[in-house]
């Protein structure tokens, strides 16, 4: 038995010592330790570094104690705190290398030795767009085994952009008062600039792009380099009509890319809870675009953060983005809705300051605050019952007698309480730096009354994106949408709409259906163009 064990220290050993041959810089450690602080993990630290010392030259060590000047200097005041090649790289461990962090260790060091972030294409395409500073902590603890992969996502982000990038992991053992102060209960969690960015462990893609966009992300979107793509249909708009048209029109066949000036999901993404959408009872707006976006990239490229400027009509499209040229047989205009606006007094001046059209986005900054929501159909009562669940003291105000959304939502806001003025019209929305206060005037009445708020929220309707549809000169109906027929054409040949765009009930599951339908009549024109037989008859 004791030879066995012999035999297994050696080829440990062995390893080790392959291991570091491996490695080519040597890595400068700094430990600072207040003596009768922290003493078990100072000692927990000092004991596994002078083990690799032993097999290894490549790792020397340094101690300070935190009065120490260099302690001043590099604003280190927890004992212990570990500091990687300090000259090259911004990297601390608070706390000591323990139980499953003896993992992220040995690894930190391989990566910082060889100055390799050792990343994947797509996660060094984004960190190389960062331009400005992030300050990344990562809760971590020795008895969690998904810690390391948080961890060392932090270690390769910090080596492959030094200029911009810092690092701090912290140890909760060693550190309780830090993992309540941050609420870090469960690890590993990853804060960057004091923003919550992953809960668990992540995949390198999708820490890298939390890290940049500075909040969660469940989809990553690869980048593309490409100046032209060609395909059979260019989809503006990522919303489900857009999302929907994607996946049919390439299992189709069809060559499909969507392109989206904003954010994915259109109106969905803003929506705190959606409860008729099939075959979910109750799905946070966010998460269905998510589960969206995940299905439609299994078929199409997706192109988000990219506004078409010009599409340019012929035998084969020019669709001109902010970013590249598609040539294409077919364009979907699936543009959506934008916020309709109010035209009160103040609106625009108090615009982001207590003026909001998306509670989901904003609502969390009026949680005990007072708030009044303006707007009578089901958006407006969405958002009131959302802030009233966060705390937010919503008062609905809406110009008729009795509102317009569905009866489910109706029984909602009954059973909440929140109050409802009706007949009641915004005129001007007052404060100066910021919102304080709303006239209201009776349109029954015409009597006016001030009333003191915190914010507005706005939730009237939308208006629907058809600048490009004009461009194009696509024929509008009345009502400003765009004109088409039952196949989704629209006037002009080759161009097609979906989606709230095109007005109607506009629910996602109707938005998700018309892109269905479009991407279908799509393919079969294609195949058989229309606009060519009308040339020949
Ligand atoms: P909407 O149904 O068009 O309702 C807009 C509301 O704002 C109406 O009550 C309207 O008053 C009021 N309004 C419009 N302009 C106004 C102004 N200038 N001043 C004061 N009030 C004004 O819009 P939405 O609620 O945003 O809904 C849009 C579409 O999305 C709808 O088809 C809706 O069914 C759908 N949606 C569905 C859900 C869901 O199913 N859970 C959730 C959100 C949205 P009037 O009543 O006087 O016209």
């Amino acid at each position: 038995m004791a030879e066995q064990n012999r035999l297994k220290e050696e080829d440990a050993q062995a390893q080790l010592q392959k291991f570091f041959a491996a490695i080519p810089r040597e890595i400068p450690l700094v430990l600072f330790c207040e003596p009768g602080k922290n003493e078990p993990f100072a000692e927990g630290a000092r004991q596994i570094i002078r083990a690799i010392r032993e097999i290894t030259d490549k790792v020397s060590l340094r101690e300070y104690t935190l009065d120490h000047a260099l302690a001043k200097e590099w604003g280190i005041s927890r004992s212990p705190t570990l500091v990687f090649a300090p000259e090259n790289f911004k990297i601390r461990w608070l706390g000591a290398p323990l139980g499953h962090e003896v993992q992220t260790f040995m690894e930190a060091l391989r990566i910082i030795g060889r100055q390799e972030p050792d990343l994947g294409k797509e996660a060094i395409k984004v960190l190389a767009k960062l331009d400005s500073p992030r300050a990344i902590k990562v809760f971590v603890s020795p008895s969690c085994p998904y810690c390391p992969q948080a961890a060392i996502n932090g270690i390769r982000a910090a080596v492959a952009r030094p200029d911009l990038i810092s690092l701090e992991l912290i140890d909760i053992q060693a550190n309780p008062d830090l993992a309540e102060q941050y609420a870090a209960q469960s690890v590993p969690q990853t804060f960057a600039n004091e923003t919550q960015i992953g809960l668990g462990a992540q995949p390198e893609e999708l820490f890298v792009a939390s890290l940049a966009a500075l909040e969660p992300q469940r989809v990553f979107i690869p980048d593309s380099d490409a100046e032209e793509i060609v395909c059979d249909l260019v989809i503006v708009g990522g919303g489900p009509a857009g999302l929907t048209a994607g996946i049919y029109a390439a299992r189709s066949g069809l060559q499909a890319v969507v392109v989206e000036k904003g954010v994915l999901g259109g109106q969905v993404a803003t929506t705190p809870m959606v409860e008729n959408y099939p075959g979910f009872t109750q799905v946070g707006g966010k998460t269905l675009v998510d589960i969206m976006v995940t299905h439609a990239l299994e078929y199409v490229k997706i192109f988000p953060g990219e506004e078409v400027q010009t599409i340019t009509p012929g035998e084969v499209f020019t669709v001109t983005t902010t970013r590249r040229r598609y040539k294409t047989r077919a364009v979907l205009l699936a543009t959506g809705a934008g916020y309709k606006r109010l035209g009160a007094p103040g609106e625009e001046r108090l615009a982001g300051r207590g003026i909001s059209y998306c509670s989901t986005c904003d609502g969390p900054l009026f949680t005990g605050k007072k708030v009044l929501m303006v707007g009578g159909g089901d958006s407006a009562v969405t958002e009131a019952l959302h802030l009233h669940n966060i705390g937010v003291g919503v008062t609905m105000v809406h110009r008729r007698e009795s509102l317009r959304a569905q009866e489910r939502l109706l029984v909602s806001l009954r059973e909440s309480g929140i109050p409802v003025l009706f007949n009641s019209e915004v005129v001007e929305i007052l404060g100066e730096a910021r919102v304080e206060a709303v006239r209201l005037k009776n349109n029954r009445t015409g009597e006016e009354s001030t009333l003191p708020v915190d914010g507005v929220f706005i939730a009237i309707g939308y208006s629907p994106a058809v600048e490009l549809a004009r461009s194009l000169g696509a024929e509008l109906t009345p009502d400003g949408y765009i004109k088409k027929d039952e196949r989704h054409r629209t006037t002009v040949p080759g161009v097609y709409s979906a989606g709230d765009v095109e007005g109607g009930f506009k629910q996602i599951v109707t938005a998700a259906g018309h892109g269905s339908e479009a991407a279908l009549a799509i393919f079969e024109d294609l195949i058989n163009p229309y606009w060519t037989n009308q040339k020949k008859r």
